[in-house]
């Protein structure tokens, strides 16, 4: 799951391709290049032999607004290998909020917002 939510920071779809279950797998996938991911905080993980669920809350960034991303993803352990296959989507623990632009940048980097991620 980690190594998931690090694949869409680091925009890599052929990752996420070969890590998404072939029968839940959408027919393109792309990543929104206007969305940036900036924090990520596992709430649950519950795995029972071969089937899996974590819940997550991920900080985005998106047309100049830290939104949150509550889900809780399903994963299946194929030949050794845990393939996500689909998540539901929660309610997040906060409204899409936006930084003002001499506020410190939401992802932590102690940069002002307007010199970093706005
Ligand atoms: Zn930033």
């Amino acid at each position: 799951m980690r190594s998931r939510y690090c694949a869409y920071v680091l925009d890599d779809v052929k990752y996420l391709s070969e890590t998404w279950h072939p029968d839940f797998r959408p027919r393109e996938l792309t990543i929104d290049p206007d969305v940036r991911y900036i924090g990520l905080t596992i709430i649950a993980s519950d795995q029972q032999d071969r089937q899996a669920t974590i819940e997550f809350e991920a900080r985005l960034l998106a047309n100049g607004q830290v939104q949150a991303m509550h889900e809780k993803s399903g994963f299946t352990l194929e030949q050794g290998r845990w393939l996500y296959t689909s998540g539901d989507m929660l309610r997040p623990s906060f409204k899409a909020w936006k930084p003002g632009r001499n506020e410190g940048c939401p992802c932590g980097s102690g940069k002002k917002f307007k010199r970093c991620c706005s």
